[in-house]
């Protein structure tokens, strides 16, 4: 498999640290508002790159964190006169909501900075010792970047060059040796979160967190670490100076980085008025819309958005949606055909024996078997995609690849087994898209009244934990509940 290495700007063959396994870190969101669309996209595509890899067999330990101290937040916080804690508390259940909604699983680990307090301080204390690091007059530690021979390297910028072309960003008052220096640590300010530390109360500084946490949840090397390009610098660079800094060791081997979404062409932007979050797109569309659009794209490129792209992207994963349907309507036609024939009813009644009799070469007519082999042709391609740099422009074209095959190929004259398989193949390359295809099974009648009555139980005994989360799963489900004078009411929304 090919990545491309922002590092050192080739595709390389990927090879893990570990056999089978890979460590993952993608930077996550500052939690001070709902997440916009630009947000999305490394959600996305880091996703889908996590389910190829998974795919692929390996066993991913994938970290995403969430930035919950920030001058954003602590902004946000004091404008509504709460904690910041409230604040990136609310938003990081709404990020979690939406990335449900886009189908982003959730990373093994999702550490708060907040949390991870200890250990920045102890890198620090590292980086003082060894002289990377020194603590100003005023409490605020900073990173020495002229002792760290290779700044640099990653955003391919020269210290030097940057020093010669920035001295106009010294800023009066700050007490850094070179203006390149970085913030590991800030003196506490009145009314903001601050712990304390051998510098002083204070709080740490955006680049120290992910190093932080990447060690502690990953190791002091890590396989891939990834994020949107605006963070190539200095984020990343500054985060490979201190984590390589304190351990003597590389970072991380393959850094991948997602191309910008822009709107109508033109830089996302508040002041500008284009700029959308995922909670406004969800109420036009499903959001697997919107994941499939970013998937149309290669991960790398610049991606715009429009109205028209997304219509276009709702329509393409109607085609696939609508040749799954209708294949697993054609085998439940041919089930109970066959069963009306008296053929082996449990091998027909249940779609996964017949998959398994299938891959044995069982349960197809020869004719079915040759196609069925063929059809094989559009995984090895959708491989092929994503082994390139997880191309998933090129593994979408060969999931419609497969759409066509399959509308051309299944009729009500095929037998379950084949029907089964196809479908099966389909639901395979669609789940690495992270694009379900199956429908949500139905919940009965008579479960939604066992649900109701359980929590009306849990209400009795004061159990109202218990009883909102009831009334979530069964609302997830599409029921609504409406409590009346005359007791519990429901609907289908
Ligand atoms: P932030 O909360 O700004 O740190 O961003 C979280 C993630 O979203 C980072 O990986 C950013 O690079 C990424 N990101 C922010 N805006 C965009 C955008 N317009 N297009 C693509 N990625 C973005
Ligand atoms: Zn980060």
């Amino acid at each position: 498999m090919k990545i491309y290495n922002t590092l050192t700007r080739k595709k390389e063959e990927f090879v893990p640290l570990e056999p089978g396994k890979v460590k993952m870190y993608v930077c996550g969101p500052t939690v001070y508002n709902l997440i916009h669309i630009g947000n999305a996209r490394p959600m996305i595509v880091f996703d889908t790159f996590r389910r190829y890899l998974e795919y692929r067999g390996y066993e991913v330990n994938y970290v995403s964190n969430f930035t919950d101290v920030d001058d954003k937040i602590i902004k946000k916080a004091q404008e509504e006169g709460v904690d910041a804690s409230e604040v990136s508390r609310r938003y990081i259940a709404e990020c979690k909501k939406d990335m449900e909604g886009m189908h982003v699983k959730p990373a093994t680990v999702h550490p708060l900075a907040t949390q991870e307090i200890d250990g920045m301080i102890t890198m620090i204390a590292t980086l003082v010792d060894k002289g990377y690091a020194y603590a100003a007059a005023d409490g605020t530690v900073y990173f020495r970047t002229g002792k760290f021979a290779e700044y640099g390297k990653l955003s391919h910028k020269n210290l030097e060059d940057l020093q010669a072309g920035h001295r106009d960003i010294q800023v009066a008052g700050e007490l850094k040796e070179d203006p390149f220096d970085f913030v590991l640590w800030k003196p506490k300010k009145e009314g903001e979160p601050s712990w304390p530390s051998p510098w002083g109360e204070g709080r740490p500084g955006w680049h120290i967190e992910c190093s932080v946490m990447s060690k502690k949840y990953l190791g002091e090397t890590i396989d891939i670490h990834a994020g949107g390009e605006d963070l190539i610098f200095p984020h990343h660079e500054n985060e490979i100076a201190q984590s390589e800094a304190a351990s003597g060791k590389e970072f991380a081997r393959y850094w991948m980085h997602n191309g910008f979404l822009n709107i109508d062409n033109q830089k996302m932007s508040k002041s500008l008025g284009n700029f959308f979050t995922v909670r406004d797109i969800a109420e036009k569309y499903d959001l697997q819309v919107l994941r499939f659009f970013m998937l149309s794209a290669h991960y790398r490129s610049p991606l715009n958005f429009s109205a028209e792209l997304m219509e276009a992207a709702k329509s393409g994963l109607e085609r696939i949606l609508t040749a799954a349907e209708n294949v697993m309507r054609l085998a439940g036609a041919a089930e109970g055909q066959a069963a009306a024939n008296g053929q082996d009813k449990a091998q027909a009644a249940n779609g996964h024996d017949v998959v398994q009799a299938a891959a044995n070469g069982q349960g197809m007519t020869a004719e079915e078997a040759a196609l069925y082999a063929r059809s094989e042709e559009f995984q090895k391609k959708f491989e092929a995609a994503m082994e390139d740099d997880c191309n998933t422009a090129d593994a979408v074209s060969a999931v419609f690849e497969l759409v066509k095959f399959i509308n051309t190929n299944v009729s009500a004259q095929n037998t379950a087994a084949y029907l089964h398989s196809l479908y099966e193949r389909l639901r395979l390359l669609c789940d690495v898209l992270g694009i379900q295809i199956e429908k949500e099974a139905e919940i009965l009648d008579a479960d939604i009244e066992a649900l109701i009555a359980q929590r009306q139980e849990a209400r009795k005994n004061k159990d109202f934990a218990r009883a909102d989360q009831i009334r979530d799963e069964l609302a997830q489900k599409g029921i609504l509940l409406k409590d009346t004078r005359e007791g519990v009411t429901w609907k289908r929304a």
